[in-house]
């Protein structure tokens, strides 16, 4: 089974990058971020505490969660218009820190990954924990003010208060103690800042190209 591990921080270029490779290469894609978020609308609606990662465990098992590309639905409604909101983006990284829902969604990508043959995996801990022995591992990085004005320039707003709110998921993503952010061994750290997104996507499937020749 072919995986291509995309991991990085917010705003580095993960979803453009990622959807590209996988037209390029014929590989499916895969938001894991969107599975997340979807367990925080989840949580959001129910008014739960988010704080509670054994109530957070619950929902994460009891959901329906089904993402397809850049569709995401939870219990069967279409949700993707609703999952990028800044509420959103202010509680998703606490709950993704939970290890009980992290479980639940490794089990579940790791399902997706073997019902589709292979994909184009996107997150923070693909390369590190979901799938160590993905074919090829990329952390894709950018600086901060870049990641900020993408965003932006993406869906409006203060690139002020973008940054910060990049600033504060950046922070709880790498700091929590069960798969924090960071590089996996044998990945190849990109920086998007420096190139432009037509140069990374080629940068990745030539790598991918070799990685098959040489590792089959
Ligand atoms: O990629 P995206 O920004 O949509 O991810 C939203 C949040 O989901 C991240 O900030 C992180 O807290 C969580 N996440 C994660 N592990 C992944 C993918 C996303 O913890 N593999």
């Amino acid at each position: 089974m072919r995986v291509i591990a995309i991991d990085g921080p917010a705003g580095a270029g993960k979803s453009t990058v990622a959807k590209q490779v996988a037209l390029a290469t014929g590989l499916p894609y895969l938001d894991t971020g969107a599975m997340y978020r979807c367990i925080a609308y989840a949580a959001d609606v129910r008014k739960l505490d988010i704080h509670n990662a054994e109530a957070m465990g619950v929902i994460a098992r009891e959901s329906k969660v089904d993402v397809e590309d850049t569709v995401a639905c939870l219990n069967d409604t279409d949700i993707s218009h609703l999952i990028r909101s800044p509420e959103i983006n202010q509680i998703v990284s606490v709950i993704a820190a939970h290890t009980p829902v992290r479980d639940a969604m490794r089990e579940q990508q790791r399902s997706w990954i073997s019902a589709h043959n292979g994909g184009v995996v996107e997150g923070r801990d693909i390369g590190t924990v979901v799938f160590p022995d993905a074919v090829l591992k990329i952390f894709l990085t950018a600086s901060p003010e870049v990641r900020a004005q993408r965003r932006v320039d993406q869906s409006g707003g203060d690139v002020a208060e973008i940054a910060a709110s990049i600033a504060h998921r950046d922070h709880l993503d790498s700091s929590r103690s069960d798969s924090p952010l960071r590089p996996a061994q044998h990945s190849h750290v990109v920086d998007s800042s420096i190139h432009t997104i037509d140069q990374v996507v080629t940068e990745i499937v030539t790598l991918f190209e070799k990685a098959v020749h040489d590792y089959g």
